[in-house]
């Protein structure tokens, strides 16, 4: 009952995994400046009254307002 084989048998994968283009599922648009944004930093804020996703300098000055 010994299961060792299937270690011993790994092989790397044929398909190796490689991201397509420039990350396109990795970037959104910001609600509040429109820029094309990368989606790393970004937060979810209310922008007119919507809850939107906005880039990370967006984000920032939002949250910079909301402290005053
Ligand atoms: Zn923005």
């Amino acid at each position: 009952m010994s299961k060792t084989s299937d270690e011993t048998t790994r092989t790397a994968p044929d398909v190796t995994f490689k991201p397509r283009g420039t990350g396109l599922a990795m970037r959104f648009r910001c609600g509040r400046c429109g820029n094309p944004s990368d989606a790393s930093g970004r937060g979810l804020r209310h922008v007119a009254g919507l809850r939107t996703y906005v880039c990370k300098a967006c984000k920032q000055e939002i949250d910079a307002r909301r402290s005053r």
